[in-house]
């Protein structure tokens, strides 16, 4: 049993996924974020695109944090492709994480405590950590080894040379060990690691070393001042308040933030470890990235939420938060009232709002394009200009969506290239969302818990 779950398993890695937005590699803007006509991926909405690199350079120039931006426009209009360009474009040292405004309603924690979540995981640390590493050559290696041997009471002194002047250091346990690891001599050119006393061996100076050589172990030991010598090289470490969080919480062990398991956090915790970013940043040690949280279909999110929203953005270590919504004036989910895009007016107010608009013919044969090119499906001219066609008619997700329904079907008659049969034989095989609205309309009353029905004295 075991071993067949195993195999599945394998099998399943293997499959390679194409995501709806695997083709956008960035938001196609030239070095003066002018919107190219196809690039990285990207087609038309030149507008928005434009809009969407100045907030991104004024991310990377770390201009702004707390800001939040609205991607307004009807469904398809490549709102979530920008927001994915922009994640894009941002590299990896800058956070950026994505989630739908219906995965908040959960069972396992509260819905304040899901966004508070997000937005610690779009807020990024570099913690730099300064480390001495003093480089130089060295002139002798002394160990002393005690009648009783044994490792742990070897005691040494090595003595190196830098450009201008000779440090003898008292060598402990671990140091002996790693020269007798990196079988180091005199005349090796060494790099110690004073805080972990990790020596590597750089090279040899042969010039020297042959000096060494002749003046035998009577070498004079010269005592240098400490510190003049040291080099400072520092290491960085890049992590999100949320790990931080996860990682400091007593319930949550930090395999939790593989697992995703994390529950909910305790505010002391969180105060704490904000307490302790902010005397790190005050003694130079920290620096806070601000990243970017995208809330997709934000029309999801309730009143409660949106105040929640228009708290937070005020923290002083808030992300760029970026939401999307194809929704017109509707409800506020949790009241009465309606607003434009479902957001009320308060927070609607903060918002930079960015609109995308439907697309050309031409552009949708572009988008089509490169999804034949992504999903590896040859198809000819004349299959290309009617499912363009339907595209224009339909939707540009509907005839997206039929270029690997027309694939398998060309591959099942043995074809090579997808051409016009095919298509016109998956759209007759799966209905668009008007031809499938149509159908209803004419056999609702076949249907049950047929609301109209009802109403017509329940005659179905
Ligand atoms: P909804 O409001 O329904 O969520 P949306 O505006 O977020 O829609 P997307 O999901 O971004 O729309 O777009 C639909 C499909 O078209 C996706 O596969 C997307 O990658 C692709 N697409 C949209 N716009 C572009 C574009 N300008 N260039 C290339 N591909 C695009």
């Amino acid at each position: 049993m075991t071993e067949l779950k195993l195999s599945e398993s394998r099998d399943l890695t293997r499959i390679e996924r194409i995501g709806a937005h695997s083709h956008i590699r960035g938001l196609g803007l030239d070095s003066s974020l002018e919107p190219r006509d196809v690039s990285e991926g990207m087609v038309g909405q030149a507008q928005a695109r434009k809009a969407a690199g100045v907030i991104l350079q004024m991310i990377k120039d770390g201009k702004i944090a707390g800001r939040a931006i609205l991607l307004a426009g009807q469904p398809g209009t490549g709102k979530t492709a920008i927001a994915m360009g922009m994640a894009k474009s941002l590299g990896l040292e800058t956070p950026f994480s994505m989630l739908s405004g219906s995965e908040i309603f959960s069972l396992e924690m509260s819905k304040t405590e899901a966004l508070m979540q997000a937005f610690r995981k779009s807020i990024g640390v570099r913690i730099k950590e300064e480390t001495e590493i003093i480089e130089g050559e060295v002139v002798e290696i002394q160990i002393d080894r005690p009648a009783v041997s044994g490792a742990a009471s070897k005691t040494g002194k090595l003595t190196l040379k830098t450009t201008d002047m000779e440090t003898v250091y008292d060598l402990g346990t671990k140091m002996i060990e790693a020269l007798g690891k990196e079988k180091v001599q005199s005349g090796d050119v060494i790099a110690i690691d004073k805080a972990s006393g990790k020596i590597t061996k750089l090279g040899r100076s042969f010039s020297r070393s042959r000096d060494y050589d002749a003046m035998g172990p009577q070498t004079k030991f010269v005592q240098c001042p400490d510190g003049e010598l040291q080099k400072r090289k520092e290491v960085v470490h890049s992590v999100t308040l949320h790990e931080i969080d996860v990682i400091n919480s007593r319930t949550q062990g930090f395999l939790a933030l593989f697992t995703g398991d994390t529950g909910e956090i305790r505010a002391e915790v969180r105060e704490q470890i904000d307490m302790k970013v902010a005397e790190w940043r005050e003694e130079g040690k920290a620096e806070i990235v601000p990243g970017v949280l995208f809330i997709d279909e934000v029309h999801m999110l309730d009143i409660e939420c949106f105040s929640f929203l228009n708290r937070a953005l005020e923290n002083e270590m808030a992300p760029i938060l970026v939401v999307a919504t194809n929704r017109g004036i509707t409800s506020i989910r949790g009241t009465n009232y309606k607003s434009p895009h479902g957001i009320p007016i308060d927070l609607l107010d903060r918002l930079l709002i960015i609109t995308t608009q439907p697309y050309s013919e031409d552009e949708i044969r572009k988008i089509l394009d490169i999804r034949c090119q992504e999903e590896d499906v040859e198809m000819s001219e004349d299959a290309k200009q009617l499912l363009t066609k339907i595209g224009h008619e339909t939707s540009l997700r509907y005839a997206i969506h039929l270029i690997t329904a027309s694939a398998l079907n060309c591959q099942k008659r043995k074809g090579m290239v997808v051409e016009v049969q095919d298509i016109t034989r998956v759209y007759s095989l799966f209905l668009d969302v008007r031809r499938s609205t149509q159908y209803l309309m004419e056999y609702q009353k076949e249907y049950m818990f047929n609301e109209a029905s009802i109403v017509d004295g329940g005659d179905a």
